[in-house]
């Protein structure tokens, strides 16, 4: 059966994830959050002692990581050696530990690998940054969402606070900042919009409006 491929790249903050998982389940498509894959990798790393910067060390590890990707009542649970880690890879530290191995060269590889296999098995809502330009440059349709740093930050902030985690707007913002930097300046797949991307800002619209106007695109380029 040929599937269908919808990617959704932006920087962090965006709303991509929030975004994707209302979509797949209004569609009834499997949500991918791609993100997750290079947090649980820079766990393991980070876990082991080992530098997520260190090209050398992280890709010395990459055989041992196992991750596994499944589904309990529709939502993406990522395991990583048969651990469920979908929790703890949601920390400011593996944010920037994520942003770390995405740029080595072999980390890519294996994580793009894994993402093509699971868009050739279901129908797709693939979330992160590289998605439409490198893992699935034939998507069905493709969106780049992206929102000013600012708003971003503050949604970002008002998450981890909701969570109980203690930082501050300024701490967030600086990290973030710091990670679109790192993303977008990347030698392999950086962060950028692909040709083929239909752009979406939503630093002045609501979640309703974000997911109306997306769902819109999509529901063109498919028919
Ligand atoms: O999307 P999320 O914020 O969870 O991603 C964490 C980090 O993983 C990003 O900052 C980015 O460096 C990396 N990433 C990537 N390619 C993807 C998804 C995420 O490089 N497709």
């Amino acid at each position: 059966m040929l599937t269908k491929k919808i990617a959704i790249d932006g920087p962090s903050g965006a709303g991509k994830s929030t975004i994707a998982k209302l979509l797949a389940q209004s569609m009834g498509y499997t949500y991918i959050d791609t993100g997750a894959m290079y947090r649980a990798v820079a766990l393991y790393c980070i876990t082991k002692g080992v530098e997520p910067e260190n090209s050398d060390q992280v890709e010395a590890l990459l055989e041992d990581i196992e991750i596994d990707i499944r589904y309990e009542n529709g939502i993406q649970q990522i395991f990583l050696l048969g651990e469920n880690v979908s929790e703890k890879i949601r920390t400011p530290q593996m944010s920037l530990g994520a942003s770390n191995v995405s740029k080595h060269k072999k980390v890519r590889e294996k994580l793009t690998a894994m993402q093509r296999e699971l868009a050739n098995k279901y129908n797709v809502i693939m979330d992160g940054r590289d998605i439409a330009t490198t893992v699935l440059p034939d998507s069905d349709v493709a969106i780049f969402l992206t929102a000013d740093v600012k708003a971003r930050a503050k949604r970002r902030y008002d998450e981890l606070t909701a969570k109980g985690e203690n930082v501050t707007f300024e701490e967030v913002l600086s990290d973030m900042e710091l990670r679109d930097k790192n993303d977008s300046t990347r030698e392999n797949s950086p962060l950028k919009q692909a040709e083929n991307a239909i752009l979406v800002d939503t630093t002045n619209l609501t979640l309703e409006n974000s997911v109306l106007a997306i769902q819109n695109i999509i529901n063109k380029k498919l028919r």
